[in-house]
């Protein structure tokens, strides 16, 4: 395919590139297509670029609406794309190709991507923020219970008691 159009609305798609990516937008409906493994990669990289994105799709007009879905054709390759839930649990709805692993976002999508984003690395900070406080008590508790095992170790030494687990002398070899 030579100009890519847009899977929603027809519309001509424009490039879009910086330094480290490269995308295809609508500016009529403010989608945006990622060629396979881009939006990974933005994810991994430089999920700032998401908003950036979503800033620089802005559509002209809202006319989108969910009607269109399963009747979209790839804008690189023109196979039909399939609908998927980003990220299993984040409630995001993107189209994939099949064939080419494009991914077209529609109109907000790349900003509640990095909004799910920021959010999943709360939960991260909240559950290290836990883990690192049940650590410490840990740490406390193996540290009383060492010194109560050197309080008793003190007093089965005074009594001259041996240890139970010790192994019993070998008796003298016999010829
Ligand atoms: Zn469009
Ligand atoms: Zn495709």
């Amino acid at each position: 395919m030579d100009q890519r159009t847009c899977p929603r609305c027809l519309a001509a798609l424009t490039p879009a590139h910086n330094q480290h990516l490269q995308v295809d937008l609508c500016r009529q409906c403010g989608g945006v297509f990622l060629d396979q493994g881009e939006l990974a990669r933005i994810v991994r990289k430089s999920p700032d670029d998401l908003e950036h994105l979503e800033h620089l799709a802005a559509p002209a007009a809202t006319l989108v609406t969910d009607a269109g879905r399963g009747l979209m054709r790839c804008p690189a390759c023109g196979t039909q794309m399939e609908s998927y839930q980003y990220a299993a649990c984040s409630g995001i709805t993107l189209d994939c190709c099949p064939a080419c692993s494009g991914i077209w976002a529609d109109d907000g999508e790349l900003g509640a991507i990095s909004d799910h984003l920021a959010r999943g690395h709360e939960v991260l900070a909240a559950y290290a923020g836990r883990y690192a406080s049940v650590l410490t008590e840990m740490q406390v508790e193996a540290d009383v219970t060492t010194e109560r095992w050197h309080a008793l170790a003190g007093v089965c030494g005074m009594l001259d008691w041996r240890p139970i687990a010790e192994v019993p002398p070998e008796p003298p070899g016999q010829l």
